[in-house]
């Protein structure tokens, strides 16, 4: 497949006005060709112009015409599934069969998101009818439907370069809800991104869409996202990777003349729990597991469980083990970019000045992004101390924290910051710490997981991916699942309107069959 390297602003190729860059393969610390083009602030300018010329008729598009066009963007992915793992893995180092399996799950969302659009109930009608008699005052008749807030940027993630970038599901609920969007496409992988964007504008004009429903921006440095941010036909921004970048826009959006929602997903530890008698009864096997999950793309997975918290005792000393067996025998991989590589080889720094020791360390780095796997560990009391500690290391380490009694296990849980996830392993016995832990937990993090981790594969309606800061920006939405489609929505109410003028969902005929409430029922 022909990579052209230009920039995809609605139907144009637009070469590069602020120089070029060339992807890396992480594998080899060797540059790829060809150029990419970066744009900067007019690139955005054309851009964001464009998605809002087409704002009016896109949102207006009919739900089947919307879940049509998403179907089409499915079957273009899978037309070019294939050549984007290839792609992706070369400029990842992540293996290309995980990268057909991210692939297949880009079309799947679109089809999940098709699917939200037909069936209508993101729209949350509802109608008051009007009540000419009513004492003491008539009503006059009101409808409710979700309106897509307007052109949309999203930030394509570094670390899973099809589902959470160009063709992720940011982007497909965003469409779904009736927005326009802008990717701002991630540096780590430029090729992959380029064939994402050109899958999803080939369906834009095969739909017969306006232009400007979807283009894709690249650039060099902050300036192309601050422009993004800063543009006063944004309407909203979605973001996922660190903190620091994370936050840094969510401010700025602030700061706009007109603020504007910035749903960020940044940074998680995914707590694991050991219950006394769970560990007792399965030790080894959960500290297997969690080791297992650790390593699932070289760490660098926002659901990694990163922090181990169990009591001494009963199995303890055979879990400890089953951790460093696992641990000992990873092989070091490529991590995404020299960035992100070094920022491990920090963050693992900074572990240990904060009180950590290293217990045992994987096969040793053979490349030059290759990340070596780390477990180390502290006990309760230091760790209570230590905030530091509580922080996320990209990457593949592991953090055991070792209590002294159920007290301390609580006061852990009470330390940690908002989470994505966390998991509690547990038998039946364990209940009574459980229900003591739970409350703890429920104010800490999105989703809770029991004699499991948290996986990132699973798309549906009860999926939340999102939790209290700094795990998001705002705890009241997810960035993963059907409901994610909210975060681009808004409710708009029509007083006293004439059928005609309606809506075609809030038409008496309710032509979609769309599920409405009336008067509340
Ligand atoms: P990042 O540095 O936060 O960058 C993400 C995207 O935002 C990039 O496109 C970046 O552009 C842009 N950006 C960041 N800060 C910006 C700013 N101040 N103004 C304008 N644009 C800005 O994340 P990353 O490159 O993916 O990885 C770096 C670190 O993020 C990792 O080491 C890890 O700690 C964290 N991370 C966490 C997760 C998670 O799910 N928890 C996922 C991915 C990454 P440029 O590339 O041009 O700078």
């Amino acid at each position: 497949m022909k990579l052209t390297g230009n920039l995809l602003i609605g139907a144009n190729e637009v070469p590069a006005s602020a120089g070029t860059m060339k992807a890396l393969n992480p594998s080899t610390n060797q540059l790829i060709e060809p150029d990419f083009a970066f744009g900067g602030v007019v690139e955005v300018d054309m851009a964001v112009n464009l998605a809002d010329e087409a704002f009016d008729q896109y949102s207006h598009t009919s739900l089947t015409e919307r879940a049509a066009f998403l179907e089409r963007i499915a079957d273009n992915l899978d037309a070019v599934a294939l050549p984007l793992a290839a792609r992706a893995a070369l400029e990842t180092g992540l293996p290309e069969a995980q990268l057909q399996g991210e692939a297949a799950k880009a079309a799947t969302q679109f089809r999940q998101f098709a699917e939200v659009v037909r069936k209508g109930r993101f729209l949350q009608l509802a109608i008051d009818p009007a009540q000419p008699d009513r004492q003491p005052r008539p009503r006059m008749d009101h409808r409710l439907q979700k309106i897509a807030l307007g052109p949309v940027a999203i930030f394509g993630a570094s670390n899973f370069p099809i589902s959470y970038s160009v063709a992720g599901g940011d982007t497909a609920s965003a469409l779904a809800a009736g927005a326009t969007v802008i990717v701002k496409a991630h540096n780590a992988h430029p090729g992959a991104s380029e064939i994402q964007a050109k899958a999803i504008r080939k369906a834009v004009q095969d739909s017969g869409l306006p232009e400007g429903v979807f283009s894709m921006v690249r650039g060099g440095g902050n300036a192309i996202g601050e422009a993004l941010v800063d543009h006063p036909l944004i309407k909203a921004v979605t973001f996922t990777g660190s903190e620091q970048g994370g936050m840094a826009l969510y401010r700025r959006a602030q700061r706009r003349p007109e603020p504007i929602p910035v749903f960020t997903e940044m940074t998680s530890v995914n707590p694991t729990f050991i219950l006394p008698r769970a560990m007792t009864a399965r030790g080894a096997q959960i500290g297997d597991g969690f080791i297992e999950r650790m390593l699932v793309n070289v760490g660098q997975a926002c659901l990694k469980p990163a922090i181990l918290i169990a009591i001494e005792g009963d199995g303890f000393d055979a879990m400890r083990a089953a951790m460093i067996k696992r641990v000992a025998d990873a092989p070091a991989r490529p991590m995404l970019t020299p960035g992100i590589h070094a920022s491990y080889l920090n963050g693992l720094d900074q572990l240990q000045s904060a009180g950590a020791r290293s217990v045992v360390e994987g096969s040793a780095a053979v490349a030059d992004l290759d990340g070596q796997s780390a477990l180390l560990e502290v006990d309760g009391e230091r760790f209570l101390s230590e905030a530091a500690l509580a922080h996320e290391v990209f990457g593949p380490a592991a953090l055991l924290v070792k209590v002294t009694d159920q007290a301390q296990m609580l006061a852990v849980a009470r330390a940690l910051r908002g989470q994505l996830s966390a998991a509690m392993h547990l038998e039946e016995d364990d209940f009574e710490l459980a229900r003591r832990l739970l409350p703890i937990l429920e104010r800490r993090t999105g989703r809770i997981v029991v004699n499991a981790f948290a996986h990132p594969q699973e798309v549906s309606y009860a999926t939340i991916h999102g939790g209290p800061f700094p795990a998001s920006s705002d705890s009241r939405f997810t960035s993963v699942g059907m409901t994610s489609i909210e975060r681009f929505l808004r409710p708009l109410s029509y007083q006293g309107f004439p059928d005609a003028l309606l809506p075609e969902v809030l038409r008496d005929s309710n032509p979609f069959g769309v599920p409405r409430s009336v008067d509340g029922q």
